[in-house]
């Protein structure tokens, strides 16, 4: 009998855990130099991984075939090791929309989204598996956290998007990824350095990155808010999605149970700073739940919290109507409510919009077929 291949692993010592396999894209291209120079490998191999990888797209070690035939498996399992496997793809919108369910190496699971739309394509991903923040209504939330995400199988989902769109496979002829939203599974700021190596592995210009521009990228999190902070510090100008769903601090500890910890006042304050130092303007996500912070009262309070950091435009607010979770006591607001409250905060100045349920039929919000799977 033959000795099982060893996987490319990494331990974790103190938690006595396996890592993710260790990739190209966890590594800044000095990184990767000296990692090539410690496999005995010619520096500028890593160069030529990183090209193929963001440049031109390919992961086939066939099409690589400015590498030796010879040595291509070895570069690609020091570089390029698997980080994940589709077990599952849903389409919707006649295929401009696609939901991927993966498995990553231990078995844990994940999925992203992709959306096409006229002159844009949408890449939705996910930085954990599972949710630590508990938030009741939120499908993720209700599992808990299995484990955070390495910047590689975040990355990795952009590109598996990046590359059915470069081949032509998503209806509307080749294109690339435009945008990248955090609103898959996880918390992106608890799992805070992936997600910032993820950033600047998708702004860096090729072939260290992607190249996409900071713009393009919106990180959504329930406002923790010394991490906010420290984003500020980055220098990645990328958007900031803040999940408030609701202006008072008793039922945001109700609906976003970490409020308990950063109140509505802390957190919308950070918000504001986010926006005065990256002049950015910052979205505050509300999902819209029939009774419960869909009240006309609410929309004012909501415009007055907002008022209160300042009137410069620096904010505008995105209605998400809520995707009921089974066996959740929440609902979708009454359309009539939803418009209510529109005009509400639009008559106080703050710009709104109300969030498309694109890819509803296939549970694209939040963590809903890892659930059922899992
Ligand atoms: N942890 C991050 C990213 C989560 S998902 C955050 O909380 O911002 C992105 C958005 O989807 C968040 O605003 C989240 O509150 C919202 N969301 C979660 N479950 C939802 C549901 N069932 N219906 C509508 N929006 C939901």
């Amino acid at each position: 009998m033959s000795e099982p291949t060893p996987l490319p692993l990494v331990f974790d010592a103190p938690k006595g855990r396996a890592k993710p396999p260790r990739h190209l894209a966890d590594l800044t291209m000095p990184e990767r130099l000296e990692l090539a120079n410690e496999a005995g490998l010619p520096a500028f191999r890593a160069r030529q991984l990183s090209a193929h990888y963001f440049q031109r797209l390919v992961d086939d070690p066939e099409q690589m075939t400015d590498l030796p035939a010879g040595q291509r498996d070895e570069l690609v399992s020091t570089f390029l090791p698997q980080l994940m496997t589709p077990l599952r793809t849903l389409e919707a919108d006649r295929g401009t929309t696609r939901k991927t369910l993966w498995k990553l190496f231990d078995g844990a699971l994940v999925e992203s989204v992709l959306m096409r739309y006229p002159g844009r394509v949408t890449m939705c991903v996910s930085s954990q598996a599972g949710c630590g923040m508990a938030c009741p209504f939120c499908a993720t939330g209700q599992g808990g956290l299995q484990r955070n995400m390495s910047t590689a199988e975040i990355v990795e989902q952009v590109l598996a998007g990046a590359r059915a769109l470069d081949r032509g496979e998503v209806p509307g002829g080749p294109g690339r990824v435009s945008n990248v939203v955090f609103m898959g599974m996880g918390e992106p700021l608890a799992n805070y350095k992936a997600v910032i190596g993820a950033v600047r592995r998708l702004t860096d210009p090729a072939p260290d990155g992607l190249g996409m521009s900071a713009r393009g990228v919106t990180v959504s999190t329930v406002g923790l808010v010394p991490r906010m902070r420290q984003l500020v510090d980055e220098g990645v100008p990328v958007t900031l999605a803040l999940s408030l769903h609701a202006p008072d601090d008793e039922l945001r500890n109700e609906l976003v149970p970490i409020n308990t910890r950063f109140s509505v006042a802390e957190t919308v304050a950070a918000a504001r700073e986010y926006a005065d130092a990256t002049r950015r303007r910052v979205s505050i996500e509300y999902a819209m739940m029939r009774g419960i912070n869909d009240q006309a009262w609410r929309a004012d309070l909501l415009a007055d919290v907002l008022h209160e950091h300042g009137t410069w435009g620096w904010v505008h607010v995105n209605l998400i109507p809520l995707n009921p979770t089974p066996g959740s006591k929440w609902t979708a607001s009454d359309p009539a409510d939803e418009r209510e409250f529109v005009r509400r905060l639009e008559a106080r100045g703050i710009p709104t919009t109300v969030r498309d349920t694109r890819g509803r039929e296939i549970d694209g919000a939040c963590g809903q077929l890892a659930a059922t799977e899992g």
